[in-house]
């Protein structure tokens, strides 16, 4: 088929609501990507940051392959060993006295994580406390807890509850607490609001606050996670521990899965009946989580997330100091943030027209999510085309 074609069967028959390259992908290997035509792609934005290993890593094709002709699902009312194994290692490395849940996505992860919190609010607690231009995902409970109108047009009302205040300004946070409110739930790196950092004390005056108040802190992770700074969570880098995290995009190598870590004794309100997910913690998913750590682990990716930063960080700094379009660059292990005075959009399409793949948020942000395992290589090609793109581009 051709993706002319491919493309006319979307438009009759696939439902419009994301708007998509006219580009069919077909194949992916590590860092690189091929088209419908055997063109290839260098891919700084794997999977939309789910292929933190690249494109169908090695251990993971494996693992899903043995699985799937073992036993493709089971439900939760049976004990399952990769489920245990896959809340063991990711206990293990969260220093955290804690326990998981499963299930398939981040907005689920955090559907989870809002109904713990107001489980151990109760009596009478329930509001909990985000961040402006924070991203939970698209489900009513998660969008409500999305500080971004703009998500919310057309389908309100919002899930009652939820207390909106700047990123990074903890007065702001003191202020609204009040006797009903149960939680903060924060990205300790906003992603789609921009890659902004926090600033310098910010995430222990949270930790601070929600002790104060007896708050659950939430961290949602579901970007930050699983190594994509160079620690397995980005609360590492700053010392501070959550109550707890949520997980998905780069957890399972790509394959759907998502996770909430709490601390045991905020975890123990998830009784019997109080939650599920028929798909949650299926043996794929978890197999495919497990070869993930074990890939990252075995190629000491974490510390080559902080290599990937430096060079990064070292090629935007030379363009910037050229190229007037460059405000600002944020960068925190594979994260890569960078902020300009125009539109992104088109920047994106004359990339993909060189053949790299990257993505623009919030309107003017370049967003790169690279997959760890980028080769140094790779990274200059890449960064030659960012560069004369952004150099030539006429505002
Ligand atoms: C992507 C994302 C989500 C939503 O995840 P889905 O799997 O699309 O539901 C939630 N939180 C953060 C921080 C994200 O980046």
């Amino acid at each position: 088929m051709t993706t002319q074609e491919n493309i006319a069967i979307f438009q009759r028959f696939v439902i419009g609501n994301y708007r998509r390259f006219p580009v069919s992908l077909v194949r992916g290997e590590g860092s690189y990507v091929w088209d419908a035509d055997g063109n290839r792609y260098l891919d700084f934005f794997p999977g939309w940051g789910c292929d933190l290993i690249g494109h169908c890593p090695p251990r993971v094709v494996k693992a899903v392959q043995d699985q799937v002709a073992q036993l493709i699902h089971l439900p939760n009312t049976w004990y399952m060993e990769a489920q245990g194994q896959l809340a063991k290692a990711l206990v293990e490395r969260s220093g955290m006295d804690a326990q998981c849940f499963f299930c398939n996505s981040g907005t689920e992860a955090n559907e989870a994580a809002i109904k713990l919190a107001r489980l151990n609010g109760k009596p009478g607690r329930y509001k909990i406390v985000t961040m402006l231009n924070s991203f939970h995902g698209r489900t009513m409970g998660a969008l409500s807890a999305t500080a971004q109108p703009k998500y919310h047009k057309g389908v309100e009302p919002m899930l009652a509850g939820f207390q909106y205040v700047p990123f990074g300004d903890l007065d702001a946070v003191a202020k609204v607490i009040d006797s009903e409110t149960c939680a903060i739930l924060v990205e300790p790196i906003q992603g789609e609001g921009g890659i902004n950092l926090p600033p310098p004390g910010y995430i222990e005056g949270l930790r601070e606050l929600a002790d104060k108040h007896q708050l659950m802190l939430i961290f949602d992770e579901v970007q930050t996670g699983m190594g994509r700074t160079g620690k397995w969570y980005a609360f590492q880098n700053w010392m501070v521990q959550p109550d707890a995290v949520t997980l998905a995009k780069a957890i399972a190598g790509g394959i759907a899965c998502g996770g909430l870590l709490a601390k045991t004794r905020f975890a123990e309100k998830l009784v019997p009946g109080t939650h599920a997910a028929t798909f949650g913690g299926n043996p794929i998913a978890c197999r495919a989580a497990l070869a993930t750590i074990e890939t990252i682990e075995a190629d000491g990716l974490l510390e080559r997330a902080g290599r990937l930063a430096d060079l990064f960080r070292k090629r935007f700094e030379a363009l910037k100091s050229r190229c007037p379009l460059i405000q600002t660059i944020r960068i925190m292990g594979a994260m890569i943030g960078i902020e300009l005075s125009t539109d992104g959009a088109p920047i994106v399409d004359t990339c993909l027209k060189k053949r790299l793949l990257v993505n623009c948020t919030h309107g003017n942000v370049l967003r790169l999510l690279p997959a760890l395992n980028l080769e140094e290589g790779q990274l200059h090609e890449g960064c030659d085309i960012l560069d004369e793109v952004l150099s030539s581009h006429k505002g």
